[in-house]
Parts: C-alpha cells; structure tokens; sequence
C-alpha cells in the first residue's frame, strides 16, 4: 500500500507508544494516518516490549512504504514517593514528614505521618520555605524545618497521597546527574535497536546535553538528541541549551508544575521563537487534546491551543495520554492535522522570520526561500547527506513551499521527519549533481508531488566546470 496524503501538512506529528496504539493494526493506522514520529516513554517502557515494538513498527513502515521516526524518551532524574501500605488522605494544615533515610525514625514523633523519598541529598538541596509538590502538582506543602534525615512540611493544599508518586520541588537546583544509571542502559537499547532520536528529560543546562552527546558518539550513534525542558534551570539556560541540541521539546506537563502556570504561554512563545532563529526543530508537548483521552472531541481551548502552537510555527505537535491510554487515539491523530491543515492555509505570507545565519550556506538557502515565498505554487527540493540543509531551510519557515528532502540514507531520511515543511524522500544520488536533479523529479512526478508547469527552486551543490559550487535553481517541469 502506498500512502499520498492529498495535501501537504506542514506541521509534524508526534505520538506516545502505550496500550492503545501498541497493536499491530493500530499502529499500522497510525502510520498510514500521518503520523511522522512514534515517541517510547521508557518511565513505562521494558526492554523485551522496546525490542518488539522497534521491530514492529520498522516492519509496518516498510510494509505501507511510509518510514516513521522512533523517539526514545528517557527519563532523566525523577524524585519519587515510596511506598505506602494504604494511600493516606492528607489533611490542610496537616505537619507531615518526607523521609530520606528510612532507618531514621523519631520515636517522639510518631504522631506525625510520613512518605519515603528515593533521593537522600534532598535534605540539602531544599530550603525552609520552599514548595513540594505532589501527583503532578496535585498536593502542594511548604518545608518548615528539615534535619539530615526528614523534611517536615505543612499541607498547603491536601489530597490523596499514594505510592510512588513524582515529586516536583519548583526553583530548586537538585544535586542528580541529568544522565542517570537507567538513562545510561535505556540509551544503549536505544543504540542497538538504532531509534533515530534520544529525547533527554529534565535537561538543566547545556552540559546535559553534551554528556549524552559524549555517550552517544563513544558508542557510534548517530541518534540525534532532543533536550526537554522541564523546570526553571532550563529556561534561565534557555539559549545554550537550543544551542547544544539538536531539537527542543517544550515539555509543558513538568514545566506548568515548575513555573507559575502564566509563564506557560510565555516560555513556550519565546522558546519557538528562539528555536527558530536558531535553526533548531522544536516540539510543542503535552495536554494538547487530553480531554480526548476519553472524549471523542476535543475542547474549544484544546482546539485553540493546538492552533497556537501551528500559529507559532513549531515544527511538531506531541500526543501523550491521549496515545498512550486513551479511547480514541486515530481520532486525536485526525483531529491534529485537520487543525494544523486549517491553521496552515492561514498563514501571513508577508511574514519574515528574523534572519540569525551567518554562513553563507544559510545566505544561500534564504534566497531559495525568497524566491518561493514570491512564487506562488512553486516547490523547494533540496539534497542532504546529513539533514543540515533541510534543517536550514525548514527554520527558514516557507510560508507556502513544501521542502521536499533528498537524501540516500534511511537515518537521515527519518531524522527529516522532525522538521517543519520538509518531506524527506530517499533516492541514491547519482555520480553527477545533474543527473541527481533529474531523478528526484521523476520521483515527485511518480509520487504525485508535481505536475507539468510547476516552479521548481533547487537549493543544491552543482558542477560549475570541474568545481562544487552551491546553487539556487529555477526550473519548470516539463
Ligand atoms: P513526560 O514529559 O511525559 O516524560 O513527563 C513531558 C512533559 O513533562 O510535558
Ligand atoms: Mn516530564
């Protein structure tokens, strides 16, 4: 079965791998449905399901012919509640203790009720004053005192406490590596089932980054890194961090628990922007159609927020719950790209996005850019061994102009998948720059792309005498 979406979504799609979209059929709906990458979410994931899964879905895209991206998310360093024997129903303005080392009890407190927490130096990381919060931000206490083996909080806002549940503690520097001994095996999974993007959670600063970056390189993968921002570290370090990755994925779960929810909307506005500028693919992630998690239609809000983020220009949209455990995982694909589609038509064709390159590759690309933007139905096709100059025409941000990506690695073709406008063909380049141009546009005559008359821009290397020189083209096809 061959797939050719009959028009062209510039907004890619992202969606978490769970119980709902595990199975052979479901998935093979996804991936003919447009789906661009399926994300694995090792907090939940086993090896021997990662193993299968991988395969499964390398065996569907070869089977549709749609080759789909894997995203391994890892999770990064993660505080956790212990377990408890029977959930306890805080109380407000109850004293409660979080305990760091279990064996240390207070026989003159046993009065007061208490949690273990997985991360002993949590007592030297948090200050008098500071807020834990609880279940996604569901409980919210304030520390009073601590000592080497307990923090005592009050209850600011009760709830129902059971085990093993996420402990957010916003504004505070916590002392755990950003590459934890699980993200260390996960992460060679990841390598020997070759998934084409690690994303990093919790990344704080630039050096996270480079820390995977060094694992990755020492065991000769390719995978490109996404780096998550989570908490408040990583917006004071916003800009390194964009600068250190390879894509940036606004993770809004954690971060609307670790900032005042009405930064939100700004964070996420100023880090597209940021994003783009800088040439680097971004992903807008999280509650982006939750309530159809178990509603077959999304909310008005949802609706809105969606259209934000296709507005933004963000190069992904991202599907968690609504994939993982949700009744109506196909529908929320649907409803993604009928809102991106929607919102796509509506773009400002005078608008220009500030212009950051310096190169003269970059100077280059921007005026293949130009000349589609000023003409109307015209196609950017492009020729990439390793992404980068799809990468640096989708940041240029086409306001109409499909990119359309040829390179002869399957890798770098999946990598593609990420970025906004380009669609990624895979062709084998032939001994001479011309002859290459000609193959790529009976590929797109054959795909359906063109037609007779259509503009063609052409932003590659071409023989001038005996010398590679980079080039814009115009043609038309005949
Ligand atoms: P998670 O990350 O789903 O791994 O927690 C995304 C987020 O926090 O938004
Ligand atoms: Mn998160």
């Amino acid at each position: 079965m061959n797939v050719t979406p009959d028009a062209f979504r510039r907004t890619k799609i992202i969606f978490t791998l769970g119980p709902a979209t595990e199975s052979e059929a479901m998935l093979e709906k996804m991936i003919v449905g447009g789906a661009d990458i399926v994300r694995l979410n090792m907090a939940h994931a086993s090896h021997e399901w990662t193993r299968t899964i991988v395969r499964r879905i390398r065996a569907i895209s070869t089977r549709v012919n749609r080759e789909v991206a894997l995203l391994m998310d890892i999770k990064g360093p993660e505080i956790r509640t212990g377990d408890l024997p029977s959930p306890i129903q805080l109380k407000p303005g109850e004293i409660f203790d979080f305990t760091v080392h279990p064996s240390t009890s207070r026989e003159s407190d046993q009065e007061v009720r208490s949690v273990d927490v997985n991360y002993r130096d949590l007592v030297n990381d948090i200050q008098i004053g500071d807020t834990v919060l609880v279940d996604n931000g569901l409980i919210r206490l304030e520390v009073l005192a601590k000592d080497q083996a307990h923090i005592r909080c009050r209850v600011l806002i009760p709830g129902q406490l059971s085990s093993r549940r996420h402990i957010n503690l916003p504004g505070v520097r916590i002392n755990l590596p950003a590459f934890t001994e699980k993200d260390r095996v996960d992460t060679s999974l990841g390598i020997a089932e070759g998934v084409d993007f690690i994303a990093l959670s919790f990344v704080r600063e630039a050096k996270d980054v480079n820390d995977l970056r060094t694992f990755l390189h020492e065991h000769g993968s390719k995978a490109r890194i996404i780096a998550k921002i989570e908490d408040q570290s990583a917006i004071s370090n916003l800009d390194e961090i964009i600068e250190a990755c390879d894509g940036l994925m606004i993770a809004r779960g954690d971060l609307g628990i670790e900032c005042p929810f009405e930064d939100l909307p700004v964070i996420q506005r100023r880090a597209v922007r940021a994003c783009i500028a800088k040439g680097r693919p971004v992903i807008v992630a999280t509650h982006m159609l939750e309530s159809m998690i178990s509603q077959p239609v999304p909310t008005r809000a949802e609706i809105t927020d969606v259209a934000n983020a296709a507005y933004e220009r963000a190069d992904c949209v991202m599907l968690s719950g609504e994939t993982t455990v949700g009744k109506y995982p196909l529908e929320c694909l649907q409803m993604l790209d009928k809102i991106a589609r929607r919102i796509e038509a509506e773009m400002d064709p005078d608008h220009q996005e500030p212009l950051n390159f310096s190169t003269e590759k970059m100077k280059i690309l921007h005026s293949a850019v130009v000349l589609a933007n000023e003409i109307p139905g015209s196609k950017i096709l492009t020729f990439t061994r390793y992404g980068y100059m799809a990468q640096g025409l989708a940041a240029l941000r086409p306001t109409c102009a499909a990119v359309y990506a040829f390179t002869p690695t399957i890798e770098v073709l999946r990598q593609m998948r990420l970025l906004r406008s380009v669609e990624p063909f895979l062709m084998p380049f032939a001994a001479k720059p011309d002859a290459t141009i000609e193959n790529a546009i009976e590929m797109l005559r054959q795909a359906g792309r063109i037609k007779p008359g259509d503009k063609l821009i052409v932003a590659t290397d071409i023989l001038a005498a005996d010398r590679l020189v980079d080039a814009v083209q115009l043609r038309t096809v005949r």
